[in-house]
């Protein structure tokens, strides 16, 4: 399957049992709501309140969907597919295909050398609407072979193995919230776009271009990253970037002619001790990760580089550090210094009152859960989103810990209570989440 080309419906996610009175959307589900399942307070003024009986019929089915979810995470993360290794990729990305196009998406392979992208859409039932976009990625930071000193297992209530929280678990689980209302024979309120990039845990090179465009004219934007471990959403992130200093010498004996030599090592230790002055402003981390540079001792290093990881808590601080590395100039004649950035992403600040935080914490209340956001450290694709002051929120993927860490793992007893609220925030109408 090349890009423009439908992907093929096949068997994903199976489904659960089907439902009796599957019809014309926005049908409800079998079962009458039950009021005393619900928070009465959360009942009144929720927007569920539109579709009678819905918070109950998602939260049973959901439910019951999660054996299959959990079988569809572990069997995604069988699929080693690290960043840059094309061929694993495109064969993941086969099979994600199938998986939703089973779920009624279209699905468009977007080329990419290092592996392609995945869009996918599903039509809604208002199809005039604004779509919400979902945005993942099907990389991960594990080389391939890991599985075979650590598969993917089940301990304790937790699914175990690399990549089920980054994030096969969200990709599987959003695959499980399309059954669930294809089930119910119900389509999502407005049509919904999921962009799935391949290059996200490498500061998406790449992938950043698929997203920006669908950014245009989204209502909303949610990732698919895991949440908080103790389940809560993401709400803002800092902007992160790596930069990478090259020092151009000259090269000389170090006894015999130091003096028409210039150590490039020298100039990178002097523009290394200025740079972390940058990191005592405020709103500005640095680590300087990785130097390389020279040759033998006996010759004065004509080459150095340095990487370096800049987090930033506000887009001032950002614009501000950037562009004093954008400007270095040398310290000794001779000397060449260069500032090249290899990836950037905004800093996506919080937003007051945050009304789709409101939004998904109320559908939340319907289905009998409590939820809440805060902010997060690392940086991603909804970073992009964010920054440009869209409505966003991330962390809607698996619930579970160690994240690219031997640790990983996803709680299984949370993944019925996520596919509910994805297929509530699907399947509801989104309030007004802008100002005009
Ligand atoms: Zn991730």
């Amino acid at each position: 399957m090349r890009a423009g080309t439908p992907a093929g419906a096949r068997a994903g996610t199976p489904a659960a049992e089907p439902a009796p009175a599957a019809g014309p959307a926005p049908a409800a589900g079998p079962a009458a709501a039950d009021p005393a399942e619900l928070p009465t307070a959360a009942t009144a003024v929720t927007p569920t309140a539109a579709l009678p009986g819905l918070p109950r019929t998602l939260t049973t089915r959901a439910r019951t969907l999660a054996a299959a979810v959990r079988k569809r995470c572990a069997d995604l993360a069988r699929i080693e597919s690290p960043s840059g290794d094309a061929v694993r990729l495109d064969s993941l990305a086969e099979e994600l295909a199938a998986g939703y196009a089973a779920t009624g998406a279209t699905a468009v392979r977007q080329r990419c050398d290092h592996g392609d992208h995945l869009v996918l859409d599903w039509p809604g039932q208002q199809e005039d609407l604004p779509h919400l976009l979902v945005v993942g990625h099907h990389d991960t930071v594990w080389p391939v072979g890991t599985l075979a000193d650590w598969p993917v297992e089940e301990r304790d209530g937790r699914l175990t193995g690399p990549g089920v929280l980054d994030m096969k678990g969200g990709l599987a689980l959003l695959e499980g919230a399309f059954a669930l209302l294809a089930d119910l024979g119900q389509r999502p309120h407005r049509p919904v776009r999921l962009v799935i990039v391949s290059d996200e845990e490498v500061g998406s090179p790449d992938g950043r271009r698929q997203v920006e465009r669908h950014l245009r004219g989204a209502a909303a934007v949610l990732g698919l990253e895991p949440g908080h471990p103790d389940g809560r959403l993401k709400t803002a992130r800092r902007g992160s970037t790596r930069v990478r200093l090259t020092v151009t010498g000259r090269e000389a004996h170090a006894g015999n002619d130091a003096a028409d030599g210039v150590s490039a090592i020298d100039e990178l230790v002097d523009q290394l001790i200025a740079v972390r002055g940058l990191a005592r402003q405020p709103g500005t981390e640095l680590n300087t990760g990785r130097i390389h540079g020279g040759t033998r001792a006996n010759v004065i290093a004509g080459r150095a580089e340095a990487e370096l990881g800049l987090r930033f808590s506000t887009t001032e601080a950002q614009h501000r550090t950037l562009d004093t590395l954008a400007h270095l100039t040398p310290h000794r004649p001779g000397a060449d210094v260069r500032t090249e950035v290899l990836s950037s992403r905004p800093a996506w600040p919080e937003r007051a009152g945050n009304p789709l935080l409101r939004h998904v914490r109320s559908l939340a209340a319907a289905l009998g859960q409590h939820l809440d956001g805060a902010p997060a450290g690392g940086a991603g694709d909804t970073n992009l989103a964010g920054a440009r002051g869209l409505p966003t929120l991330d962390g809607l993927g698996a619930v579970g810990a160690g994240p690219h860490a031997r640790t990983e793992h996803l709680r299984i007893d949370q993944l019925g209570p996520r596919i509910a609220l994805l297929a509530a925030l699907l399947a509801v109408p989104l309030p007004r989440l802008r100002e005009r």
